[in-house]
């Protein structure tokens, strides 16, 4: 039977692996969407390599090859050529992550190459600090099934997040947003937002948008040990919605809802900007 410890090991551990890699190895090294002292981002970092999603540098190189080719034939774990491939095909079929084509200018951060190297020591005291607080069961809840959960969860974002929801922005891939992966997922489940403006530091738009990465990051940066924290101006977040092509985006795949809220303020930018361009030219005259 699970006990306290045994689920406070799954919840904490859980949580801060799953921020480990939103914050650290995805809005941070990724994206470059906030800077931060050594020391923040030494905690982001270590929390995330515990996730066993890989050493920090080939997780960024792998990433930064999905966002190039999204969804095309060189992205490593697209669901387009099947769900179970963009979930964790991709991995069995051994995918090796290409550093210097992809993240040379990372091997340049002398903090973010230790952690990297070191992988596996933060990986054995990810599963060492749940033994020595509950032994084995300890390690059962708050290292087997933590780190299975953190998995599936984070391949969630590349095979649900492209395949189900809705889509708000204009992109060149299938990218959705999926309101249970936002959540699981600390607000990473918004991947068409993402894909619309990879270096936001909020992958939530809407005050609905759930984003506990976004809320953390808002919080370290008021605080003063976050800065330079990249968001998007609301004229560009409308420049990008939807226009015109709703009918066939829903074609584009299954389960694919768009909010009333959305359609409405979709078709109103599409009607702003007819508008605007049909009277362009005359004012020009
Ligand atoms: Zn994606
Ligand atoms: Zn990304």
């Amino acid at each position: 039977m699970i006990t306290l410890t045994d689920l406070l090991l799954l919840l904490v551990g859980y949580t801060l692996c799953a921020l480990g890699i939103t914050i650290g190895f995805h809005r941070m090294l990724t994206h470059k969407g906030f800077d931060a002292p050594d020391w923040i981002r030494a905690f982001f970092l270590i929390c995330g390599s515990m996730a066993l999603q890989g050493p920090a540098i080939k997780w960024a190189a792998t990433h930064i090859q999905h966002h190039a080719n999204s969804d095309e034939e060189e992205d490593p774990h697209s669901p387009v050529k099947s769900f179970f491939h963009g979930h964790v095909g991709w991995i069995l079929d051994d995918f090796q992550a290409d550093v210097p084509r992809y993240a040379a200018p990372l091997l340049k951060d002398k903090l973010v190459v230790f952690i990297s190297n070191t992988f596996f020591l933060w990986v054995a005291l990810g599963l060492l600090i749940p033994y020595l607080i509950g032994g084995w069961y300890g390690l059962l809840w708050g290292g087997a099934v933590r780190i299975f959960l953190n998995h599936h969860v984070t391949w969630a974002v590349n095979s649900v997040c492209h395949t189900y929801g809705g889509r708000e922005f204009v992109t060149t891939d299938a990218s959705r947003n999926n309101f249970l992966i936002g959540l699981l997922a600390m607000g990473e489940g918004w991947h068409n937002n993402h894909h619309a403006f990879p270096r936001s530091a909020n992958h939530g738009m809407h005050w609905w948008q759930i984003d506990p990465s976004a809320y953390i990051i808002g919080v370290l940066e008021k605080v003063g040990l976050m800065k330079n924290v990249v968001r998007i101006a609301p004229e560009r977040l409308a420049k990008r919605r939807l226009k015109a092509d709703l009918a066939e985006e829903r074609d584009v795949l299954p389960g694919v809802v768009l909010e009333g809220s959305s359609a409405a303020a979709a078709l109103a930018t599409a009607v702003a900007e007819v508008v605007s361009q049909t009277t362009a030219p005359q004012t020009q005259l």
